[in-house]
């Protein structure tokens, strides 16, 4: 907010924050200030109890990072203060120093009034938390009890545990044990156990934000603060974090050295590490001080070992999600945002805010697509509120809307663009939500997340901490966005370029019963543990008895997460989806993390082999995705199961030789055929997915190698691409098939699949499947009635396009099957669209369905699953479409006229074939006819 960014602007502000930083130092000390109870309330009365030189003082680096005016006021004078507390404080100082109402210790580690604090405030400050106490009890009826038992609490020591980190490197990191004694004050508790005579000279970090809340870094300050001039800014040191981490490894590195030369104190390799700047000395990591309730007891928690390994083992601002008290396994951001029930952690807008802040960015903007599109970018572009213009809307990071006309319609679809400005006068870049959401909130997350993913790919993910990608910024000077990051969209289909899919891992238990497979989009139960463990010991199931178990980093008992959509890191999402309810796996990943590697230095001892992640997880259970919950409880057989019956039905009928199931998915129409008898020879399965894509290969060929080819399939071929650009390498086959495909495209690709499939494809029957929204209250087991349901009539056209707000407040009542369904058409919808395609490209259309009893009037909500049949003129149907509920298409006049087939022909002609995006992924071919292609 007023974070200056602009270099322009920043020599006029520094005065002025200067200004700021000296009004808000000395208005601390006043008695109003000494007195109210936040922030400082409880160092003011540790200083009025201290006695002799240090009475009425308070520590400089204490106002420094828990006074959050200061803090603010310090980072607007010099960013660097926001990551060096030490720099903060010494600008604290020097402001102090300023102030003829303050009076700055000769060490300059502490600031106090020129005139000490009168008696009366004295008594006022040590008397005014018995008073609270008092006040807490006076309100309730147990008087006694209660005051005895708050103060009880306040006066009790209570002991803590913190992780110390010595300085020199070679020496291990250890949990200790701290006992806060009944009014001793805090830092002198963390004084003695770091070894320093004055608690002036405990220095401490800012909030550690990816640890427990409240948890800080202490060390011992320098003999002196760097010197900082008004108003000119000495820089410190320059600290390279790279080169020190390649001297700690190297055999015979300055280690040694490192070691208290010359009296003077060493370099703290891992505690610098950890917060991004110097530091000197021994450390501790504690959760303690940063907060006190409100009669006055001191808020702390332990910090362990494994929470310290796990903060070094955080990325940004991937690290942020991860340790957001969770899991490990959520490790990476996920690639899609579904909704906010399948999120873990912090939610992508939130972690977007913190980004944009670390790295200078302007505030994100959001704009959804109830927002007219006449935001005026020339005003800067940087406020949205033009609340003035009709029905506009617009949201700031604080998630504020502003409505131009509130009676406008809350109804979705959503759309949510986010704006990311840059530093300096670079254009902003603009990122968007994967297609339509049904919640504005959603909308908003996805497009956050879309622009994380951008750049998180755009900086690496290679380096893990915070550490690095600050330095990064630093470097190209806050211009964050050189180069700007590509498309988000173009981004998810790229998504699982990692090795997820050659992860080895082992069964390592398994219960009697074995259960299914859960399908990608079911929601699983896992228990897990996480193990930082050294290489040699890793997965090589001999279970050799020289394992050296480093740390157990985390475990749960119950944690579950939504399965192939990226919700965890890809490596749980590869090894769950392949595991049976009831077993345990285990698999190993590298450790990547410097920090850690760092750490645990010590404790591998010269032979250090390197450290690997150990994950065993076990599958407890699963709930398969809404949908199919349905389409098994309602129907019999489940839905699925009768679509892949009218399928198989239909390829025997024309006694097909040849499918393309397009958005086959992982495979379940073509594992399907594998079983029952018909009459194919080919196979092809194309989708985008080649998360969905490598499960059929493993499922198919899990199959294939089962049986005794009772089938006639010679080859099965999948390809990863998308089906509204089909190249004409697969010409003409026999049958197409889209089942429940088209309701999960966006509105582009589908208004491209016409003439990818009846164009380029030319099958010679397709088959469309989708389910029939008119249908969706009698699996929610509500009475049908025609005279109240308003789903019941010819509707507008395409759902993306929807004006009708009649239509939106259907669709906000009328639960759609599947979260991924950008919609789900009425049966008028469906015939429209379908007839219209029919006419343009010179096929005829029949509509069928499976599920329900097919009545097909507006007396009865048709069938569960609506299907088309195209055939290509000339195709003659087969004969069972014109039995079995099957309607003819009413508009016989959409036949088209020789002309338009002829013009719809042209217009392929002179566009370019697009160069061939389908890529073989997978190929079977049976032993008996090798090579066998299409
Ligand atoms: N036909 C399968 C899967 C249906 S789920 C079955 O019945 O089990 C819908 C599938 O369509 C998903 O696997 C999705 O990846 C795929 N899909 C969506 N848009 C696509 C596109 N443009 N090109 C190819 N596949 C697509
Ligand atoms: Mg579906």
């Amino acid at each position: 907010m007023g974070i200056p960014y602009e270099p322009g602007a920043l020599q006029a502000t520094t005065a002025e924050s200067w200004e700021g930083l000296h009004r808000k130092v000395s208005l601390a000390f006043t008695d109003q200030m000494v007195l109210s109870y936040k922030p400082l309330a409880e160092h003011f009365r540790a200083a009025v109890q201290r006695k002799g030189s240090r009475f009425g003082q308070v520590p400089a680096i204490v106002l420094t990072v828990l006074d959050g005016k200061i803090t603010s006021q310090c980072k607007a004078i010099d960013l660097l203060a926001e990551k060096n507390p030490a720099y903060a404080a010494a600008l604290v100082c020097r402001a102090a120093a300023a102030c003829p109402s303050l009076r700055l210790s000769d060490d300059g580690l502490w600031i106090g009034r020129s005139d000490p604090f009168s008696p009366e405030l004295v008594t006022k400050l040590l008397t005014d938390r018995e008073n609270r106490v008092e006040s807490v009890a006076s309100g309730n009826g147990d008087e006694m009890h209660n005051l005895e038992t708050t103060c009880s609490q306040f006066n009790r020591a209570f002991r803590f545990e913190a992780v110390y980190i010595p300085a020199y490197v070679k020496e291990e990191l250890r949990t200790i044990s701290l006992t806060a004694l009944p009014d001793v004050y805090y830092l002198d508790t963390i004084a003695n156990a770091l070894g320093l005579q004055d608690t002036g000279q405990v220095f401490m970090s800012r909030q550690i934000g990816k640890a427990p809340d409240g948890s800080r870094l202490f060390w011992g300050a320098r003999e002196r603060l760097p010197v900082v001039k008004f108003p000119d800014v000495e820089l410190l040191e320059q600290f390279e974090p790279s080169k020190i981490y390649r001297d700690i490894c190297s055999q015979d590195g300055p280690m040694e050295a490192l070691r208290n030369t010359g009296g003077r104190i060493s370099r703290n390799e891992r505690a610098s590490f950890l917060v991004g700047h110097a530091i000197d000395g021994d450390a501790i990591l504690a959760t303690v001080g940063s907060t006190w309730t409100s009669d006055g007891r001191c808020i702390y928690d332990n910090f362990t070992l494994s929470c310290f390994h796990r903060l070094m083992l955080g990325r940004n601002p991937w690290g942020a999600y991860k340790l957001s008290r969770r899991s490990l396994l959520v490790a990476d951001l996920p690639k899609v945002y579904t909704c906010r029930a399948h999120w873990q952690g912090a939610s992508p807008k939130s972690l977007l805010a913190d980004f944009c802040h670390q790295h200078r960015l302007s505030e994100a903007q959001y704009t959804c697509n109830d927002t007219q599109e006449s935001c005026n970018s020339t005003a800067g572009g940087h406020s949205l509120e033009i609340g003035h213009t009709k029905g506009l809307m617009s949201m700031n990071n604080n998630g504020i809307s502003k409505q131009g006309n509130p009676g406008s319609s809350k109804q979705g679809p959503f759309q949510c663009k986010v704006r990311v400005g840059s530093a300096g006068n670079k254009a902003p870049t603009y990122f968007q939500s994967d297609g339509f959401f049904r919640s504005r909130n959603d909308a908003i997350q996805s497009a956050a997340l879309n622009a994380l993913l951008s750049y998180g790919r755009w900086s690496g993910t290679g380096c893990l901490c915070s550490y690095f990608q600050n330095q990064d910024c630093c470097k190209s000077n806050g211009d964050f966005l050189g180069s700007n990051p590509q498309d988000s969209t173009v981004y998810k289909s790229d998504e699982s370029s990692g090795q997820s899919e050659f992860l080895s891992f082992r069964v390592i238990a398994e219960e009697d019963t074995l259960g299914d497979r859960p399908p990608p989009g079911s929601m699983v139960f896992v228990s897990y543990t996480v193990n930082l463990i050294d290489e040699g010991s890793c997965c090589n199931g001999d279970n050799s008895s020289d394992m050296l178990l480093i740390h157990d980093l985390e475990s749960q008992s119950d944690f579950k997460f939504e399965l192939g959509v990226g919700a965890v890191i890809g490596q749980i999402d590869a090894c769950v989806s392949q595991a049976t309810v009831g077993q345990t796996l285990q698999f190993c990943l590298p450790v990547e993390a410097l920090g850690v590697l760092f750490a645990a230095s010590s404790e591998l001892g010269e032979n250090r082999q390197g450290l690997v992640l150990e994950y065993t997880v076990k599958l407890l259970k699963f709930e398969e995705a809404m949908e199919e919950r349905i389409e098994s409880s309602h129907f019999a057989p489940p839905l699925s199961k009768q679509r892949i019956e009218f399928a198989r039905t239909m390829i025997n009928a024309l006694e097909a030789k040849t499918l393309v199931d397009l958005g086959c998915g992982s495979g379940s129409l073509l594992e399907a055929l594998l079983r029952e008898p018909n009459t194919l020879e080919y196979m092809i399965g194309i989708d985008i997915s080649r998360k969905a894509l490598i499960r059929g290969a493993k499922s198919l060929s899990a199959s294939l190698a089962k049986q005794n080819a009772a089938h006639s399939i010679q080859s099965i071929t999948l390809y990863e691409g998308s089906i509204s650009a089909m190249d004409l390498r697969l010409r003409s086959p026999d049958l197409a098939t889209c089942i429940e495909v088209v309701e999960h495209m966006d509105p582009e690709p589908l208004r491209k699949l016409g003439k990818s499939i009846l164009g380029k494809l030319v099958p010679k029957v397709w088959l469309v499947s989708t389910p029939n929204i008119e249908y969706n209250p009698v699996i929610r087991g509500l009475e049908w009635d025609p005279e109240s349901n308003s789903l019941n009539k010819p509707g507008p056209t395409v759902f993306p396009e929807l004006t009708d707000s009649k239509k939106l407040m259907d669709m906000e009542t009328q639960n759609l099957r599947n979260h991924d369904h950008r919609f789900e058409w009425t049966r008028a919808e469906f015939r429209e669209w379908a007839s219209l395609l029919a006419s343009q490209y010179g096929y005829q259309v029949r509509f069928a369905g499976v599920g329900g009893d097919g009545e097909d009037d507006d007396n009865s909500p048709g069938f569960a699953t609506q299907i088309a049949v195209f055939a290509h003129n000339g195709v003659v149907f087969p004969t069972f479409c014109q039995e079995a509920g099957v309607s003819k298409c009413d508009g016989s006049d959409s036949v088209p006229t020789a002309t338009e087939v002829e013009m719809t022909d042209k217009r392929l002609e002179t566009e370019q074939d697009p160069v061939s995006q389908l890529k073989e992924l997978w190929q079977w071919t049976s032993p008996a006819h090798p090579a066998a292609i299409l």
